[in-house]
């Protein structure tokens, strides 16, 4: 099973999680107590990741794969160990084909450069879908720009899902990447992955799945998906900022040359060549994020614990709650599928008001959550609305916490017709 709804055996306590997250407890300087709706964005991280990250600092930090002394060879067993964690996470085949790097958007610019340009031609097709974050557009934007390669888009419906008959269309022998998200990061939409990697196959193309918001909040098995790269970031998944993962399979990251060329990812080195190291080494060069690593391997502890078919099923009760909540709200628009098609997130819009306006008289609620164009500028050109406004959830929001929304957002639409 790879991205779809699971229920869970056991209903998720939402409250019990919560106690190791010291930052829900906050109360703003107005005096609201912080509800934290901005997930999709970034999330908060529990006191066993926090101190993971002082706990190597503290007793066991020193340099990787370079050092023979003890605290060396401690850091290298936590890194080691987290690369094995992070496989199991999502079944990679091995730990090799488990890259670190410093987000998504820097292991999808892995692709593009290494990949992308040793494999594509003028004329060679990729093929995007319109909600996907510039992170997973830009850089084959800018691949296209070298290679003389063509873009092509998969539309989305009015319901925000992808329009699977543009999809056989747009496929042919000229397609070489299908480069899709797993989750909308605005619409939520759970993409049809198996079908679209089938297909995409069937036509002899490459697929990178962008899991930045699928990978946290769902049980994801490339293996099952059998996706050819998978790329995602360890902030939306309770880990620090500045670690992602690329996974990718054997044969393909065998064949890719270097991205960035330094320290760590060298076999030998003379004057006027060198030879590149092993999987994974040979894609992470120089001192790699080897705390934020660690860290992230307490995140994917901490998940194992909650359970991630247990979070996936929360989130969906939490959107169908929101979605409910806010049709009382007038003027209100939600933009993308029913909840049972799409993750929990809740983008929308207000006739004639601003998101950023909302954003911020929700903020005097408390409230966070994130207003813009949330990184998909074509996707927002296609929704009609140059901005909106969105509640993203995670397994320790709660169902009180949802609650208020409406009535938050009622009050600042209130406070903003009256100005
Ligand atoms: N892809 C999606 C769908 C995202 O939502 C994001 C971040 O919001 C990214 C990629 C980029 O992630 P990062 O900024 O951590 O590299």
């Amino acid at each position: 099973m790879a991205v779809t709804a699971r229920e869970s055996s056991s209903p998720l306590d939402a409250q019990q999680w919560r106690e190791d997250f010291p930052i829900l407890a906050r109360v703003l300087p107005n005096g609201a107590k912080l509800i934290y709706f901005d997930n999709a964005a970034t999330t908060q991280r529990p006191r066993q990741v926090i101190e993971a990250i002082v706990d190597t600092y503290q007793r066991h930090y020193a340099n990787v794969l370079r050092g023979v002394h003890t605290l060396a060879e401690e850091t290298d067993e936590l890194y080691a160990s987290a690369r094995e964690k992070v496989r199991t996470l999502i079944n990679a085949p091995s730990a090799e084909q488990v890259i670190f790097t410093y987000g998504a958007t820097s292991a999808i610019n892995l692709v593009a450069r290494s990949w992308g340009e040793s494999m594509l031609r003028r004329g060679d097709e990729i093929l995007l879908t319109e909600m996907e974050h510039h992170s997973n557009l830009v850089p084959w934007q800018q691949l296209a720009a070298r290679c003389g390669a063509v873009i092509r888009w998969i539309p989305i419906t009015d319901d925000g899902l992808l329009e699977l008959d543009a999809l056989e269309r747009l496929l042919s022998q000229r397609t070489k990447l299908v480069a899709v998200t797993a989750v909308s990061n605005v619409l939520g939409t759970i993409n049809p992955l198996e079908h679209i990697i089938r297909r995409a196959h069937a036509a002899g193309a490459v697929v990178l799945v962008d899991g930045a918001q699928a990978v946290p909040h769902m049980p994801i098995d490339v293996q099952a998906l059998d996706c050819d790269f998978l790329a995602f970031s360890g902030h939306k998944m309770l880990g620090p900022t500045g670690i992602g993962v690329l996974y990718g399979k054997r044969e393909l990251l065998e064949s890719m040359p270097p991205f960035l060329g330094g320290g760590g990812m060298i076999r030998l080195v003379e004057m006027d060549r060198f030879t590149a190291a092993d999987l994974p080494h040979r894609f992470e060069a120089g001192t790699p994020p080897i705390v934020e690593a660690i860290a992230l391997a307490a995140a994917v502890d901490y998940l194992n614990q909650v359970g991630l078919a247990a979070i996936h099923a929360y989130e969906l009760m939490l959107t169908r709650q929101a979605h409910q909540c806010l049709q009382s709200v007038p003027t209100l628009r939600i933009f993308g599928p029913k909840p049972e098609q799409k993750g929990g997130i809740v983008s929308f819009a207000l006739a004639n008001l601003h998101a950023h306006d909302v954003a911020q008289l929700l903020d005097r609620a408390g409230i966070a959550v994130r207003a813009g164009h949330h990184c998909t500028m074509p996707l927002h050109k296609r929704l009609g609305v140059p901005a909106t406004t969105r509640a993203s959830f995670y397994f320790y929001n709660t169902p009180e916490e949802v609650e208020q929304l409406a009535p938050a957002l009622e009050r600042a639409m209130h406070t903003l017709r009256r100005k």
